[in-house]
């Protein structure tokens, strides 16, 4: 039976890319070592970074002025480092609530300064993204913080706040790589590696080199972005079997179209998923507003919640795995990121028509 792995994160990886691993693992390219076993500072490892980087660079499209950093720590300690880092003697900056994880971003940043809340929306739990002619933005903030994409409610842009001269932050933990974005549009941009990109332990920083070098006093040697940029983050150990996992995934997606032959796929498989749902009568529902939703993470309730162990556990046995919804929200969410094929989405609705049928 095939699995496929809908789970949020860590999440599917391509196939190809743990089959690769799998037969570089004792013995990577006749080094006679692991990639785990060698040194950070040989040139064989080195030489993996650089191609790393140099792959992601070319992916994304990144502007020379731009460091990209590999740090650890996840997208939590961003929530700390953005502020520590990008207040620059600014009372305050700008945050927009979209959900669970702005939620988060908010709290963590108010430890060091002032934050405006742009808009949120909290009143409308959070099913859609407050339109940007009504942000209570500040000119003065010292920078604007978002979340591309909401992976627990499901809520992601299709559109690119323009800040002006206030830099744009954006936590992409759960959307990079999944379609083309304009980086030079941004002055930070964040992920955790375990949705789109590779195993945890990774956190990818892609910053605007004029925004460092002015952390707060008292910064922490390896808070400040600063240490990691000066040193190709290698001032310590950086964590190098996730960034080279994450370097083998880089070169799946330039194989296989790059990013915009990504987003295509990415797309198909959320209209068919959409549309399952959409066409269900109400057996399925999305609470997320139609030009909101996430071609990531597709948050779905059944109209009887009672039959939502059934379903999980008819879906478990089809090989349909982790589709269990945050303890949160409840319900299903199927996250279908770039490593989950089209096929897979197929055979999740294919389940989820026949449940429907059986249960209708
Ligand atoms: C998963 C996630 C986080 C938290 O990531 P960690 O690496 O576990 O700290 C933050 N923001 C978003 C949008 C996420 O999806």
């Amino acid at each position: 039976m095939t699995i496929y792995n809908f789970s949020a994160g860590p999440a599917v990886l391509p196939k190809e890319v743990l089959q690769q691993a799998q037969a570089e693992l004792p013995d990577w390219h006749g080094s006679g070592m692991s990639v785990m076993e060698m040194s950070h500072r040989g040139k064989e490892y080195m030489s993996i970074q650089a191609e790393a980087e140099a792959d992601l660079r070319e992916l994304m499209g990144i502007p020379a002025n731009y460091k990209v950093l590999f740090l650890q720590g996840g997208a939590s300690q961003q929530f700390a480092m953005v502020p520590m880092n990008l207040l620059r003697g600014r009372k305050s900056a700008d945050y927009l609530n979209t959900g669970e994880w702005s939620k988060k971003a908010i709290s963590e940043a108010k430890r060091f300064g002032g934050v405006n809340v742009v808009a949120t929306a909290a009143d409308r739990n959070f099913s859609c993204i407050p339109a940007f002619d009504t942000w209570q933005r500040d000119p003065e903030a010292a920078y604007l913080h978002y979340t591309p994409n909401e992976t627990i409610g499901g809520v992601e842009f299709d559109w690119l706040p323009e800040s002006g001269d206030v830099p744009l932050v954006a936590d992409m933990s759960s959307n990079i790589l999944s379609r083309p974005v304009d980086v030079g549009k941004y002055g930070l941009i964040y992920a955790g590696a375990q949705k789109n990109v590779g195993p945890a332990g990774l956190t990818i920083v892609i910053v605007r080199e004029d925004l460092l070098g002015q952390a707060l006093p008292g910064t922490p040697t390896m808070l400040d972005y600063k240490t990691h940029a000066d040193n190709d983050s290698m001032y310590n150990t950086p964590p190098t079997y996730g960034i080279y996992i994450a370097g083998l995934v880089f070169r799946w997606l330039k194989k296989n179209g790059g990013i915009a032959a990504m987003e295509q796929t990415n797309i198909a498989k959320a209209e068919l998923l959409y549309g399952t749902i959409d066409a269900s009568n109400g057996f399925y529902r999305c609470p997320v507003a139609l030009s909101d939703r996430s071609r990531m993470n597709v948050p779905f309730t059944l109209k009887d919640a009672s039959l939502d162990g059934d379903f999980l556990k008819q879906a478990d046995a089809r090989g349909l795995l982790q589709l269990k919804g945050h303890r949160s929200v409840g319900g299903m969410r199927a996250s279908i990121y770039n490593a989950m094929p089209l096929d897979g989405v197929q055979a999740l609705v294919n389940f989820m028509g026949g449940f429907a049928k059986q249960h209708g």
